[in-house]
């Protein structure tokens, strides 16, 4: 019989859901209980997210915890080395590089947690977070409240006419909204179901 050797294992978890989804506040939730545990915690954004802090991610409801803001995945594995944990804040806006340091570090033996917007404000995937659900052990998926109802909340809508991917902000342009009350833009591809067109554009 072949003995069965354990040895210590990294995962990847992943936090995604739509703005203001509580995304953040999870990510700091297991990075503080990390801590608490002695355990070694790295936390790391991308630069372009210096909305609040420069060296802290901040939620929306004020919560925050210590952070590195890095402009390149290349830059996170070095910086990770002696940890046991690794946080990453708004994943969704590192390159497609961030899912084989992801797979690196787990397979060393380290806990990656990563958090991220699964959609845009079109309501298309939000790439590289699908690549890095597929490789994540763990998946949850965070919801709002409707602003407009209050059913429970998936999509990010923007009120701004800006077509980037990236306009970053909070409040002021975007809110959260259900399935039924999100209104894509405006001759853009849309996540609708098959058949259906955005709002606005039938007949
Ligand atoms: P995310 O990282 O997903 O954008 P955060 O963790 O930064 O979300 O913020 C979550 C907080 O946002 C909530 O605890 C609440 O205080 C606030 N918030 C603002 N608008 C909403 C909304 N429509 N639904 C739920 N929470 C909201
Ligand atoms: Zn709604």
């Amino acid at each position: 019989m072949i003995p069965i050797i354990q040895r210590n294992m990294g995962w990847i978890e992943v936090i995604c859901g739509c703005m203001f989804s509580g995304k953040s506040e999870e990510l700091i939730r297991r990075l503080r209980r990390a801590v608490i545990a002695r355990q070694k915690v790295a936390v790391f954004k991308p630069l372009i997210d210096n909305r609040f802090s420069d060296d802290h991610i901040v939620s929306h409801s004020e919560q925050r915890i210590e952070s590195r803001a890095i402009s390149s995945s290349a830059d996170l594995i070095e910086l990770a080395l002696e940890s046991h944990v690794v946080g990453i804040d708004e994943a969704q806006f590192f390159d497609e590089g961030i899912v084989e340091v992801a797979v690196r570090l787990a397979n060393m033996g380290k806990r990656v947690i990563a958090a991220g917007l699964d959609m845009d404000y079109r309501g298309l995937p939000f790439h590289p977070m699908p690549h890095l659900m597929t490789v994540a052990e763990y998946i949850t998926k965070t919801h709002a409240i409707c602003v407009q109802c209050g059913n429970p909340a998936s999509f990010t809508q923007r009120n701004t006419e800006q077509s980037d991917q990236v306009v970053v902000g909070a409040s002021e342009f975007y809110e959260a909204r259900c399935r039924n009350c999100f209104q894509p833009p405006l001759g853009e591809p849309v996540n609708r179901g098959k058949g259906e067109t955005a709002k606005g554009q039938e007949g």
